[in-house]
């Protein structure tokens, strides 16, 4: 809660001024999130006894209501044994696997102020496959403060990833919200709320000029330190640690996206284009990376080649299926309220269809290209490039759901300039799940050598793994010693290459898998094909699945390649989850 928006850069932030907010308190209401169950007039008790407490949580001390005169900010705790007890009370049933919630915020001198929620009880745990960890490369905490944007502390954030099934976050506040000061205090933040369960790593979403010269042009670049020191931040010595990007008004200058990518390779780190074909709001001023300016290098001698410090792209950026005008009840959970304004399916700004235009128009002509560089380059048995995928949330702020308040929407719906707009996306409903058999690391050093390495899959619920494994025990598995995976790289004749083995698990939240896609890359182009889900392994494969390539590959010897999959499942209620994993690359050598 806060007194007034808290604005950087926004030059009438400072002729918006209010009294202070007087909080009464916060009364929180349950009812199952079926057809016809509403709310009841009485609020969950959290005080144990019969004493009569009015509010669920009472703000107010010796009667007097909580004075916010700048930025309030409290958790407040709702045991489940609570709502159990209190759906047992108002409502007839015995289970109640998904609540909706009713927030009520109680002020002197305004009207009560209503938000609501669904959150989903006993949910089963994500998909899992062991050495694999979930995690979310690009999400923002309260370090994120601006006009449109703004997280929650990482205290708050660390519980909410747990509880969403997430082993580690790459926190990538923004630029134009960090300075020195701000970046340092994060850190400690980092150090205190990460252990040998959750890892924090501090990254940064940096707001830079496009090399293409058009005016305000600027690009958002996801950036990650070094593996091997991932508390060093981007400069050589601290405090010049953070990049800072002026204040993210149109005015203020941003660093060119060249020099930002100097600074991050030079402190060892690494980066990733955010959102790169999903224009973001010209008020945080992220626009669309271009393909010869923004990704490749211009140096003659490194044609063909990313921008050094450059691995990949984010096509996969919010998990969205739907869309909101009310952030105070995305879920239309009140039934009298205008439909219209309910959650809504659109397509263009449906999750699948922005990461497919990604893949068309980023990434596989990046793959295409860095094949005859490879050739080129001649660099042993490295690629001169691979181009990596990443997927991240980009969740602020909300844990139910995202909420964002962004001005510049008033000119396309004038409601939402009041009072934002809601999408279905959440920490946790966005993965990039990354391969360390070693571990993640005390530092989140293993989770970063995967995110640079393309030892990863992207998904949003089912797991796809794959390597090529030449083992031949019965025990063969992806820590088989001989395991290349998913990033890797194989020089072999055509006869020597190792089969490709897959490995899949799914849940009943996401049901089974209906479609396995094997997508091979070469100076062609991409060849797609289905690869049949063997009967009663929909759910999992039980162990590695083996395919033989090399029928596939026989015309292509000497020449670099790759090959990537993707898998589609189904749940029944008929919602459709992907995993789509980062590429191998191979080069045939002979017959
Ligand atoms: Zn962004
Ligand atoms: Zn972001």
């Amino acid at each position: 809660m806060e007194k007034a928006a808290h604005t950087t850069g926004i030059a009438f932030a400072g002729l918006i001024s209010r009294p202070p907010l007087k909080l009464e308190g916060v009364e929180v209401y349950v009812c199952p999130a079926t057809a016809h169950a509403e709310f009841a007039d009485e609020p969950v008790r959290l005080v144990p006894g019969d004493k009569p407490d009015k509010f669920t949580w009472d703000a107010r001390q010796n009667g007097e209501p909580l004075a916010i005169v700048d930025r309030f900010s409290s958790t407040l705790q709702v045991p489940r044994a609570a709502i159990q007890s209190y759906l047992h009370q108002h409502y007839l049933g015995s289970r109640f696997p998904t609540v909706n919630l009713k927030v009520t915020f109680k002020l002197d001198g305004w009207p009560s102020q209503s938000f609501y929620l669904r959150v989903r009880l006993d949910a089963q745990p994500l998909p899992h496959l062991a050495n694999w960890y979930r995690g979310d490369p690009h999400v923002h905490s309260a370090y994120t403060d601006n006009p449109a944007e703004r997280g929650h502390g990482l205290e708050v954030t660390r519980q909410a990833a747990l509880d969403a099934g997430l082993d580690w976050i790459v926190l990538s506040d923004h630029s134009t919200d960090l300075n020195p000061e701000r970046f340092a205090a994060e850190l400690d933040e980092v150090r205190k709320y990460r252990d040998a369960r959750f890892v924090f790593v501090r990254g940064e979403e940096v707001t830079v000029a496009s090399g293409k010269a058009v005016l305000l042009s600027t690009l958002h670049l996801l950036a990650l330190p070094s593996p091997d020191d991932p508390d060093r931040g981007f400069g050589p010595t601290p405090p010049e640690a953070v990049i800072a990007t002026g204040d993210g008004s149109i005015t203020s200058p941003a660093m060119s996206l060249g020099d930002a990518l100097d600074v991050i390779a030079r402190a060892g780190g690494f980066a990733y284009a955010a959102h790169p074909f999903d224009p973001i709001s010209p008020l945080l001023r992220g626009g669309v990376w271009d393909l010869d300016v923004d990704f490749l290098d211009r140096n003659p001698a490194r044609q063909g080649q990313l921008q050094k410090g450059l691995v990949g792209l984010e096509p996969w950026n919010r998990a969205t299926t739907a869309t909101a005008d009310d952030p105070g009840d995305p879920y239309c959970i009140r039934r009298d309220a205008d439909p219209a304004r309910c959650f809504h399916s659109d397509a263009a700004q449906n999750q699948y269809t922005r990461l497919e235009n990604g893949i068309a128009t980023g990434w596989q002509p990046l793959l295409q290209k860095g094949l005859p560089a490879s050739a080129a380059a001649a660099v042993g048995d490295a690629p001169a490039f691979k181009t990596l995928l990443v997927a991240g949330s980009d969740a602020h702020g909300d844990f139910n759901y995202e909420s964002t308040l962004d001005a510049v929407d008033f000119l396309a719906d004038p409601s939402r300039a009041w009072s934002g707009y809601a999408e279905d996306n959440a920490l946790g409903t966005l993965a990039t799940v990354v391969y360390c058999p070693q571990g993640m690391g005390p530092r989140g050093e293993n989770v970063l050598r995967a995110l640079r390495q393309g030892a990863s899959v992207l998904s949003n619920g089912p797991l796809l793994a794959a390597a090529f494994v030449s083992g031949t025990t019965k025990d063969t598995s992806l820590d088989d010693p001989s395991a290349v995976p998913v990033g890797g790289v194989v020089s072999a004749a055509l006869t020597a290459l190792p089969p490709l083995a897959l490995g899949w698990v799914s849940s009943t939240e996401f049901g089974p898998l209906s479609v396995i896609r094997l997508v091979l890359g070469s100076r062609a182009g991409e060849h797609a094909e289905e690869i049949p889900v063997p009967e009663g392994k929909e759910m999992t494969s039980g162990g590695l699945v083996p395919i033989d390539l090399r029928g596939r590959l026989a015309h292509q010897a000497g020449e670099w390649g790759y090959v990537r999959l993707e898998a589609h499942s189904r749940n029944s209620a008929g919602e459709e989850s992907r995993c789509y994993t980062n590429p191998l690359w191979f080069r045939i050598t002979g017959p």
